[in-house]
């Protein structure tokens, strides 16, 4: 019974940004738990070779800034393969620049995917649930969604905006059946933070910073993922899930 809660057999799942990094391990961990995973990015060439490591998952190519692009991209997969069941945003990217040298192009290059992106994605797959009375959607947020930081401002300022989406979302469409929340990592190696991970000064700060005293692993975002695809969060909406080995909690 309880397993049945968190079974994802017949599900169809697209996850955004999904050739490394978190994307990956989050499309990994729906198809372990039974979903048909739909891979995401704009190289063709990368989601290939994540393709070959998840049994059955797809590929749709399509850059998330591009409204066009994503309403033919999940319009095609839904023409290919079914009714979209989850859908999860996790597109972004991050550029580090102190706030009185930012220049406006990268502030909107970073708005543009981490913001726009993930609202193109959530109206073009929300839509289509609200009208079948179904769906799943989860934003990958941030502790940056809470927390503010030196040289990130337009990565901060998007990961906030995401809160409110997410809850705004909920607002919105929580009747019709369709679950809008978010997962919240706090800092994991991957190529987003290879700067951070490199830097000798910053990782020790960091593992003194946050209670579990290290670094997250991709893996470990898996279990809140999935929990939120599932039956199991049928009656949960409008929340972010902070997997941060408790950075959020302390000073
Ligand atoms: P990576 O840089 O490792 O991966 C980003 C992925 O997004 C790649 O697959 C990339 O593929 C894809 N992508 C980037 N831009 C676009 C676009 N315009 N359209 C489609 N796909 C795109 O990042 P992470 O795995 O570290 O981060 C994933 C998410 O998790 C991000 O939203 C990030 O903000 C969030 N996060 C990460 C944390 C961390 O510690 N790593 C902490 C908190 C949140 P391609 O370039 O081929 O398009």
């Amino acid at each position: 019974m309880s397993r049945a809660l968190f079974d994802l057999t017949g599900q169809l799942a697209l996850v955004t940004g999904s050739s490394q990094g978190i994307g990956f391990a989050l499309a990994k961990g729906l198809a372990e738990a039974g979903a048909k995973v739909v891979l995401n990015g704009r190289d063709a060439a990368k989601l290939e070779a994540a393709r070959a490591a998840i049994p059955g998952a797809v590929i749709a190519p399509f850059d998330v800034t591009d409204h066009a692009a994503v309403e033919a991209g999940i319009g095609a997969i839904e023409a290919a393969h079914g009714p979209l069941h989850i859908l999860v945003a996790n597109a972004g990217i991050m550029r580090r620049v102190p706030s009185v040298e930012m220049p406006p192009e990268t502030w909107r290059e970073v708005l543009g995917t981490n913001l726009d992106g993930v609202w193109y994605c959530c109206q073009a797959a929300g839509k289509r649930m609200v009208a079948r009375g179904a769906g799943k959607i989860i934003t990958i947020c941030s502790v940056q969604s809470e927390l503010g930081r030196p040289t990130i401002a337009p990565y901060a300022a998007s990961k906030g905006a995401l809160r409110m989406l997410t809850r705004t979302l909920c607002a919105e469409w929580a009747k019709s059946g369709v679950n809008v929340n978010g997962v919240a990592p706090g800092y994991y190696d991957t190529e987003l933070t290879s700067a951070l991970v490199n830097n000798a000064e910053f990782t020790d700060w960091l593992c003194k910073r946050v209670p579990a005293g290290r670094w997250g692993k991709v893996e470990e975002l898996v279990g809140a993922t999935v929990f939120l695809a599932a039956p199991a969060s049928n009656f949960v909406h409008g929340q972010l899930i902070y997997v941060d080995g408790g950075m959020t909690a302390v000073v």
